[in-house]
């Protein structure tokens, strides 16, 4: 009885020695740093949060009542959760994984030209919409036509928010209450939120499917149209590959099969190659201009996946379709952003002056196996010197990946590192799960890949000095503080 009517006593005490809210807003820790970090208001919240659970705890006795200082407990419970709400919540993160187009990481890093020219444009005013010599309104679009045909060929071209954009204005514009043929085959979806079938009813196209999955006839097209036919398109089954017993016309076909009935040949292209498929030592991908030259009158692809640039969506083909597409109120709707134009423009004077390792999609893809294999060693190397034989470190020939769904089941053979630790190694065993765990908790982030319980660090996405970073930080698992 004694002792409890003593602890009321203390507690009594303890809660009223909280600061108040006022009080805390002046306190120096407060005031000169945290407010300044990241705002009144959010200090506040979590000020608020921490007060009413200090003083649940305080309550509950959950605390040394005995030994405690309010305001350090205080400062203790609130300082991580200022840490955590000065985060950036876009970070940036190390890419471990060999995969190239890695779209849930951004997709394609921009060329050092393209971010000088997306930071030009964002701190300066620009002829983004204005003609010089006339001294009036200009078209957006007209800044990288001439370099977007140059680059394909195609007669005229725009470009819009993304390719998902691209295909759905085609659609709109062209094919609104009339047939779009394309075969079962190439309905694909990409990534859960492109679906061929769903773009198709958003743009008010009616979807008239043919053939099966692995063979489609021309003859199965031609029986398709009747005089409701606006548009054969085919379709870039981006990440799947049958294999076997399969069959497509040729584009050169469709194409012939499309102009005899006054029909547009499109193609949604995916990734959008500007380049042969051999330079890039790709099997089987056709360049935007090879498509075209095959007959091709409307072709869409990205800025962001193979092609090595920025988010936007490219409408390449002949100059009487894409009017009527410039003359779609749609248009206005997905229209790209001047950043994004500068850093497109600059992309594609890269690839006009053929310094295709400048852009680092294309560098990452074509990059030598003698070098990948050397910078394997270095990294193996470096992080050997650190962890002190608490894992086991190998170089190991790795499938990387173009990815964001280009160039699928093909996997691009590189190197990299595994790092495992069982208990033949080490007295604390850690999967491969919890590796990629520790890994990904890293201040910058690093995803890596795993294979037979082995953390796998592939190199040929890493940047400069990610190395360093990775060695730091299995260093830290390894190592710590012992
Ligand atoms: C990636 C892809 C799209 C979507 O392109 P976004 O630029 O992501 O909008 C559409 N069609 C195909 C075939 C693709 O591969």
């Amino acid at each position: 009885m004694f002792e409890i009517e003593i602890n009321i006593k203390n507690i009594n005490k303890i809660m009223r020695a909280i600061p108040g809210m006022d009080t805390l807003l002046f306190k120096d820790w407060i005031k000169d740093y945290w407010i300044k970090a990241i705002g009144r208001e959010p200090v506040k919240e979590i000020l608020n949060q921490e007060l009413a659970a200090l003083r649940h705890d305080i309550l509950n006795n959950d605390l040394d009542l005995d030994n405690i200082n309010i305001e350090e407990e205080l400062k203790s419970r609130c300082i991580k959760k200022f840490e955590r709400a000065a985060r950036k919540n876009l970070r940036r993160v190390i890419n471990a994984t060999g995969v190239v187009i890695h779209t849930n990481l951004g997709r394609s890093l921009i060329a050092q030209e393209a971010i000088d020219a997306m930071a030009q444009a964002a701190d300066s005013y620009s002829n983004l919409e204005y003609d010089i010599d006339s001294g009036t309104r200009g078209q957006r679009n007209s800044l990288i036509e001439n370099l977007l045909c140059s680059m394909t060929g195609a007669e005229a071209a725009l470009v819009v928010n993304n390719n998902a954009g691209a295909v759905l204005l085609c659609l709109s514009a062209l094919a609104k209450n009339s047939d779009v043929i394309v075969s079962r085959g190439e309905l694909v979806e990409i990534g859960g939120s492109f679906r061929v079938p769903d773009i198709m009813a958003m743009g008010g196209a009616v979807l008239k499917e043919v053939g099966t999955t692995n063979r489609t006839h021309l003859f199965d097209y031609e029986n398709a149209i009747n005089e409701n036919t606006k548009i054969i398109l085919k379709v870039h089954p981006s990440n799947f590959r049958i294999e076997g017993f399969v069959t497509m016309p040729e584009r050169s076909e469709l194409a012939e099969l499309a102009h005899k009935n006054n029909l547009i040949f499109m193609e949604d292209a995916g990734s959008g190659l500007l380049v042969p498929g051999e330079t890039l030592n790709l099997v089987g991908e056709t360049s935007v201009k090879e498509c075209l030259n095959q007959g091709v009158d409307l072709i869409t692809f990205s800025g962001d996946k193979m092609l090595g640039g920025p988010q936007i969506g490219v409408i390449a083909g002949k100059k009487d379709v894409i009017a009527k597409l410039r003359k779609f109120p749609m248009l206005r709707a997905l229209r790209v952003d001047k950043s994004t134009f500068a850093a497109f423009e600059a992309t594609l004077r890269i690839y006009m002056r053929g310094e295709l390792d400048k852009i680092p999609t294309l560098e990452m893809i074509r990059r030598d196996k003698n070098l990948l294999r050397e910078q394997a060693d270095n990294l193996a190397a470096k992080i050997s010197e650190r962890i002190n034989n608490k894992a086991r470190v190998a170089v190991v020939e790795t499938n990387d990946a173009v990815g964001g769904g280009s160039y699928p089941e093909r996997p691009l053979i590189g190197w990299g590192v595994a790092v495992s630790c069982d208990a033949s190694v080490a007295d604390v065993k850690l999967s491969a799960g919890s590796l990629l765990n520790l890994m990904r908790e890293n201040t910058t982030p690093i995803i890596c890949g795993a294979h037979e319980n082995a953390l796998i660090i592939h190199v040929r996405t890493l940047l400069d000095n990610d190395i360093n970073v990775i060695a730091n930080r299995l260093e830290e698992i390894f190592i710590g503080n012992e």
